[in-house]
């Protein structure tokens, strides 16, 4: 039984989807108005994993995120570079997709733009002012919150105590709040200002405020109620709270069940030593795609999966060294599996496969146990490590026996099953490593193993030939010259009795 973490209840509950075997989700997307940074990277990969979990345990999930692409931040980033709101949302829409893309995000069954959903928006808002939950002003909308009681239940907020502070603002003159009933009140619906994007409407020309438009699609792509809503934590209040009071002011079917909220990704700053988190207003971001040139994205996804969701992550140097330092044990048991299976042998099994089977099904068990409490990713990851130790103990320097390869082939697609549940790509490294293989090893062969072809991989096979006769002959010189040749190119070779085993370390 899954359970999840509800912020509606503050508690973990047992997960009943509405339809059998389905799942809805709806998660809230970007505003586009410029590259994502990697705290909102860490959001995403978190549903990602949310998402391609309920999948792996057999469920249909239908994942819905919208674009935010009309709105104060994207108008006022256009005006300050001289071109249209709908060129710079192009832009950055596109820019989004391709991140998502670049750290193994999937991509969600619909991805509706905010600014294709206008008629829907219109509709919701005439039914909220139909209901007496919305008032028009000056050509403006706004949500009457005093008409929805409930409102502040799902962020634990108390309306008189908000109210007070509203008007301690009002009062020091920092708001836009005249055309406002109650200072408590939020826009559903702005009047146009000249030269911003506009669409007509009952209440003139204007624009969707940022709140309705996950309101509106969320109905109109999944239904209500549907199962799981997710975003940062820091949208909980006042977005989440503001689309809950109109979704369920406007049709009273319910919202959605389940109200996931990740935790924020920190970094320190250097002047205070303090960790504070990644935002734009403070400046302190760091850019996904900047960061994606020195770390890879797997390695980024590792960081984010060490950590439990709902908990603070920090982003440092230290970090990101131990989540690479645990993938490449997880690499290692995958290359030695490759190379053991390649390397297999006629002889008699030196294990036993029965026990090993049974360790592997006990894995995949206690898997699902960490994983199905509300997602425990930090978990699932020490089992699978407490069973790559094992089997790396287990293999030792043994030669495998023919008739055990494909056991362990099953071994190492388990290993890579499990990761990929996580979005985590494992066993690449050898590819990887391969293609990171310096020019000079062609050069090296062509001197001292008369290789004349082409590619680091032949070369580097031809040297490895060139050794072993050497060594079979006693040239002993020679040998010696092909490996001190490798290891000034960063090869290390470890003789062992099936043969030279390589590694490259760049
Ligand atoms: P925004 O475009 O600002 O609405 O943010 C997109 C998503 O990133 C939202 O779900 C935010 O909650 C999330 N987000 C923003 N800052 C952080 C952060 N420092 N750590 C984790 N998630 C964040
Ligand atoms: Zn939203």
């Amino acid at each position: 039984m899954i359970r999840i973490y509800n912020t509606a209840s503050r508690a973990k509950e047992d997960f009943h989807s509405h339809v059998l075997g389905k799942v809805s989700m709806y998660v809230c997307g970007p505003t586009v108005y410029n590259y994502i940074h990697i705290g909102n990277a860490r959001t995403f990969i978190v549903f990602d994993v949310v998402r391609r979990y309920l999948q792996w345990r057999g469920f249909d999930v239908t994942f819905v995120q919208n674009i935010t692409d009309v709105d104060d931040k994207i108008i006022n980033k256009a005006n300050e570079d001289g071109r249209s709101a709908s060129d710079v949302a192009a832009e950055y829409t596109e820019a989004f997709i391709e991140d998502m893309h670049a750290i193994g995000v999937k991509d969600p069954d619909v991805r509706p733009m905010a600014t294709e959903e206008i008629p829907e928006m219109i509709a919701l808002v005439q039914t909220l002012i139909d209901g007496g939950h919305a008032y028009e002003s000056e050509g403006d909308v706004y949500f009457s919150v005093r008409s929805f009681p409930e409102y502040g239940a799902l962020s634990g907020r108390d309306v008189d105590e908000m109210e007070s502070g509203h008007r301690e603002l009002r009062a020091a003159g920092q708001g836009t709040e005249e055309r406002k009933r109650d200072p408590l009140d939020f826009a559903l619906w702005k009047a146009a200002k000249p030269g911003e994007p506009a669409w007509d409407s009952p209440w003139g020309q204007g624009r969707p405020g940022w709140h309705i438009e996950c309101s509106a699609m969320s109905r109109k792509y999944l239904g209500l109620p549907f199962d799981i809503h997710g975003g940062g934590s820091d949208l909980c209040f006042p977005h989440h709270e503001n689309e809950l009071a109109q979704s369920v002011a406007a049709y009273n079917e319910g919202f959605a069940d389940y109200w996931m909220h990740s935790g924020m990704l920190q970094i320190r700053n250097d002047d205070t030593g303090e960790t504070e988190k990644m935002s734009k207003s403070l400046g302190n971001f760091l850019v996904l795609r900047d960061v994606l040139r020195d770390v890879p994205a797997r390695v980024l996804r590792m960081l984010c999966v060490q950590t439990h969701y709902r908990s603070p992550m920090e982003y440092s140097p230290e970090r990101l060294e131990e989540a690479a330092a645990a993938l490449e044990r997880i690499d290692n048991l995958i290359a030695r599996i490759d190379w053991a299976c390649e390397n297999a042998q006629d002889i008699p099994s030196p294990f036993d496969t029965h026990a090993l089977g049974n360790m592997v099904r006990n894995t995949r068990s206690d898997f699902v146990v960490a994983m199905d409490d509300d997602f425990n990713t930090a978990g699932g990851l020490g089992v699978l490590f407490g069973f790559v130790n094992a089997m790396n103990a287990e293999l030792g320097d043994k030669t495998i026996a023919d008739a055990d390869a494909p056991f362990f082939k099953e071994v190492r697609a388990f290993v890579v099953e499990l990761m990929d549940v996580l979005g985590v790509e494992v066993g690449a490294a050898a590819a990887d490593a391969a293609a990171a293989y310096p020019p000079e090893v062609i050069e090296l062969a062509r001197d001292l193993a008369g290789f004349d072809g082409d590619g680091a991989e032949p070369a580097l096979d031809a040297l490895l030939a060139a050794r072993a006769d050497a060594r079979a002959s006693k040239d002993f010189a020679l040998a010696d010259a092909v490996r001190d040749g490798l290891s000034a190119l960063g090869f290390t070779i470890e003789d062992t009795p099936q043969g030279a085993r390589v590694s490259f370390s760049g």
